[in-house]
């Protein structure tokens, strides 16, 4: 279990308990290339460098907060995705992680799908030219104007959630004359973190129709009863930031009863189904998170396993990374504003963001890395804790990290893997305008999401 099964949340405990954090690392300066996109070194002055481009430069031409994304790494994590997967499977991008016109052409260029959840989303695909067939469109409550777009566009795949969208969808492919491919979502009972997983027989979410009392089940009979409707699969979705396959191989086993219940129903055996997303990064030197080969094989294996017992055909797997694709290609660039030593307990490194650019630490007690980016340093070690300028104090980037003790305003802090819901969720809490996202490539940073301002900000408020 994560640390957040502390009733009030560990940001409540004033003081955290002794042996909390890991000791700090021999080397301060080193970049562990785990949680490090792959271009980022230090060149010879010891500065922090992506795509050959240096973080002294990168902060006076595009300012701090921002995030740099390597373009490089985006698309070589996007063809390990693909390949890894191959001919036989479908990998869908989860836009939610991160979505810019960029990111759909790179999307695109690499073969990737996409998975969007709302009309905005399907926006942003479509404007930048991600063919339709390629686009699953997913959400529990998705609007009728948001059904409408996407079936009139053509998308390959809706994954219907509810028996009120099942008819919704129905009524609105019948009116624009078309049979629209859908899957159906299931909650199968598996909830999958990190190193555990629960496998229980209810599930207690808003997502998906229950296999538990029959739902799913009536969810599969209520589509294969209408025309406009031509349902391709079975999608399940059990977690996030997951390392190990073990809870998808619960899912999977639940997932193929039902196609194997729907054969014996009625007589159709479905072609497709989708096991979510929800594999895991390193956000940290301790997480170790699986190549997507080995994830590949893996889920094949299950997959193959599973329906080779219920006597069927094995269906076109498709998997939803989000984070896996994204999350490491990421780091936001901070400067340090204020520190704060407290005596015996840690200092406190005020930044010139926070939680409208990184909310996972507040809201998920997510843990992250820093590192002193504009320099080396080879002073000792000081416990610190990296917060925000926003008048919350839970406004937390790092809870816990080592900095060097000579750490003074004005250095450049860098955070890694920030590329996933660090800017898809950021905020103008406390009227902050939200930081840019800047492509690095071959020694050119280009601005692919620029920074809003307070004019964007003012614009909205009509007074
Ligand atoms: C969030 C989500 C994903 C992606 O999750 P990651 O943790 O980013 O891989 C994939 N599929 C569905 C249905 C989701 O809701």
């Amino acid at each position: 279990m994560s640390r957040s099964a502390h009733p009030a949340g560990p940001r409540h405990a004033d003081v955290l308990p002794e042996g909390h954090y890991s000791p700090p690392p021999a080397d301060l300066n080193a970049l562990d290339p785990r949680v490090w996109a792959g271009s980022v070194r230090r060149d010879k002055r010891g500065v922090l460098t992506v795509g050959g481009r240096d973080v002294l430069a990168l902060a006076e031409e595009f300012g701090t907060p921002a995030y740099f994304l390597d373009e490089d790494d985006f698309r070589a994590r996007c063809r390990a995705w693909r390949d890894a997967f191959g001919e036989g499977a479908d990998v869908y991008y989860a836009g939610k992680a991160f979505l810019s016109r960029a990111v759909v052409r790179w999307l695109t260029e690499e073969g990737l799908n996409l998975d969007v959840c709302t009309g905005g989303e399907l926006a942003t695909a479509l404007s930048a030219g991600m063919p339709a067939e390629r686009i699953a469109l997913h959400g529990n409550n998705k609007s009728t104007q948001e059904l409408e777009r996407a079936i009139e566009a053509g998308v390959g795949r809706i994954v219907l959630d509810s028996f009120q969208e099942i008819a919704r969808a129905a009524h609105i492919a019948r009116r624009l004359g078309r049979r629209q491919p859908v899957q159906l979502r299931v909650t199968v009972g598996v909830e999958a973190h990190t190193h555990e997983f629960i496998a229980t027989a209810h599930e207690d979410q808003k997502f998906g129709l229950p296999l538990a009392e029959g739902q799913a089940a009536e969810g599969v009979r209520r589509v294969l009863g209408l025309d406009s409707l031509e349902l391709t699969g079975i999608h399940s979705h059990i977690g996030s930031q997951i390392f190990d396959t073990s809870g998808f191989e619960v899912a999977a086993h639940r997932v193929v009863g039902l196609l194997a219940q729907t054969r014996d129903e009625h007589g159709v055996e479905l072609p497709e189904i989708d096991l979510g997303g929800g594999l895991g990064i390193a956000y940290t030197s301790a997480d170790d998170p699986a190549e997507p080969s080995a994830i590949a094989r893996s889920l094949a294996q299950i997959v193959d396993r599973e329906c080779a017992s219920a006597g069927l055909a094995v269906p076109r797997l498709s998997v939803e990374p989000g984070r896996a694709v994204v999350g490491p290609t990421a780091f936001t660039l901070y400067e340090v504003g204020t520190l704060k030593p407290l005596e015996g307990l840690r200092t406190y490194v005020s930044v010139d963001g926070g939680m409208s650019d990184n909310i996972r630490t507040a809201l998920y007690d997510a843990e992250y890395s820093v590192a002193l980016a504009s320099r080396t340093s080879e002073a000792p070690p000081m416990l610190s804790r990296v917060v925000g300028k926003h008048c919350e104090s839970g406004d937390i980037v790092v809870r816990d990290a080592f900095l060097p003790a000579d750490l003074a305003p004005g250095d450049l802090l860098a955070v890694p893997a920030t590329g996933a819901y660090c800017r898809s969720m950021a905020s103008n809490y406390n009227h902050v305008p939200r930081p840019p996202v800047v492509a690095v490539r071959d020694g050119e940073a280009r601005t692919i999401v620029r920074r809003e301002t307070e004019e964007d900000l003012l614009r909205l408020d009509v007074g």
